[in-house]
């Protein structure tokens, strides 16, 4: 596959140096602490809505729902710019990386006049329910399972490692609609948009390592959904999910996850004249730079309407592995001494780079997944 190499214009730049000031300004309010993995541990719902009040959640939106019509790349520039400053922008980011899009795509008008709007103003946060206890990467097992009632699906079973799902107010959850059947496993899976505070949902935290709260088990007993909250097509749930996880794995968030500390060591190295330490920091800033536009490009195809589930598998699987490596070569360059209290900026971001990391190949479909996939569209060529 050939992937279009994208050049900034004028206008994008002027956009990138305008959210740089923004976050600038809040950096220096103290508004926010610079942080690894800010994107999905770092929610703060008050930051959001200061987000939305700029117009930049769901900024790629058609206006006719509130968007703005701004295209992918500025999208992109936005978020590089998030990741750059460690922002806790995780409260809205599933909302408005993949709810949005999805509903934009499969949902009814009803959901897209009840649900963006409300996105768009940093009022309605979305979480991700697929894997379940045992069901990870073999998702199509999934058994939580949606039996028909008058008016709506009675649901029960349980989801697992649902990040940020306690300060969610809604979750695209992956049920079974139809028996489960060996054989066609792929079929009869559905998407529904439940309520988390609806009675009968139970959610509690799975510790993180952090201390943090993060992820949770959610848990559904005889839960009513209406029939309004069908997403899609009954029983189209496998295909509608793969859509989503094309916005989901090829992002700068699968690269950038730990730059605050690769930044924070350029700072050490140089405060400490140290050339050979800033060669090898050098040679990581040139494999982030590659893998930045092979992430780039996937976004302009995506802009495109292409198909990108290969690519952004390679970007997901390459780009998680250089955000695991930055600590691990940050740590021979500089001494550290990790700690989430401590006070100089490169120990912190250290510390928090060692917690998360292990996360990143995990998240998203594991390397291994990944690989399969990369091997199977090979084959397929
Ligand atoms: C920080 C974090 C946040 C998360 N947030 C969410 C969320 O919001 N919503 C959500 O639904 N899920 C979430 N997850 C769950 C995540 O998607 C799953 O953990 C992941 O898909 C792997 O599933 P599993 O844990 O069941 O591992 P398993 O599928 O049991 O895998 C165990 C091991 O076997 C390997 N393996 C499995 N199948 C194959 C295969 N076919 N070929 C080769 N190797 C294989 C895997 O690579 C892995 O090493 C989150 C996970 C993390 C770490």
């Amino acid at each position: 596959m050939k992937l279009p190499v994208v050049q900034f214009t004028r206008e994008q730049q002027a956009f990138r140096l305008k959210v740089r000031a923004f976050l600038q300004q809040h950096l220096k309010a103290g508004t926010f602490q610079t942080k690894c993995d800010s994107w999905l541990s770092g929610s703060d719902s008050a930051f959001s809505k200061l987000i939305a009040a700029q117009g930049w959640i769901g900024m790629t939106w058609p206006k006719h729902y509130g968007g703005a019509e701004r295209s992918t790349i500025e999208r992109y520039i936005l978020t590089e710019e998030f990741l750059a400053a460690g922002a806790p922008v995780a409260a809205h980011w599933f909302a408005d990386r993949q709810t949005g899009p999805l509903l934009l795509r499969f949902g009814t008008e009803e959901q897209r006049q009840f649900f963006l709007a409300k996105i768009i103003q940093g009022e309605c946060f979305f979480a991700i329910g697929l894997s379940e206890p045992n069901s990870g990467s073999d998702l199509a097992s999934v058994r939580t399972k949606a039996e028909k009632v008058e008016g709506g699906w009675l649901v029960n079973g349980a989801k697992t490692w649902t990040s940020n799902a306690h300060d969610a107010h809604y979750m695209v959850t992956l049920v079974r609609t139809a028996p489960y059947d060996e054989q066609h496993k792929h079929k009869g899976l559905s998407q529904l948009i439940i309520d988390l505070h609806a009675p009968g949902v139970t959610i509690t935290p799975i510790p993180y390592l952090t201390g943090e709260r993060h992820f949770n088990d959610v848990f559904f007993d005889n839960v009513f959904v209406p029939d309004s909250m069908v997403v899609g097509t009954l029983g189209n749930g496998w295909a509608q999910g793969l859509a989503e996880l094309a916005f989901e794995r090829s992002g700068p968030e699968r690269i950038l996850s730990t730059f605050p500390l690769l930044n924070e060591l350029i700072v050490e190295l140089k405060k400490a004249h140290d050339i050979a330490g800033l060669a090898t920091a050098s040679k990581l800033l040139a494999e982030m730079w590659s893998l930045r536009n092979l992430s780039l490009g996937v976004a302009q195809v995506l802009e495109e309407g292409g198909e990108v589930a290969i690519p952004a598998a390679l970007v997901k699987s390459i780009g998680t592995k250089f955000e695991q490596k930055i600590p691990e070569i940050a740590r021979l360059l500089v001494r550290a001494y990790p700690s989430l209290q401590a006070e100089r900026a490169f120990d912190r971001y250290m510390a928090q780079s060692i917690l998360h990391a292990p996360g990143f190949t995990i998240r998203g479909g594991t390397s291994e997944v990944l690989y399969g996939i990369v091997a199977k569209g090979v084959v397929a060529q």
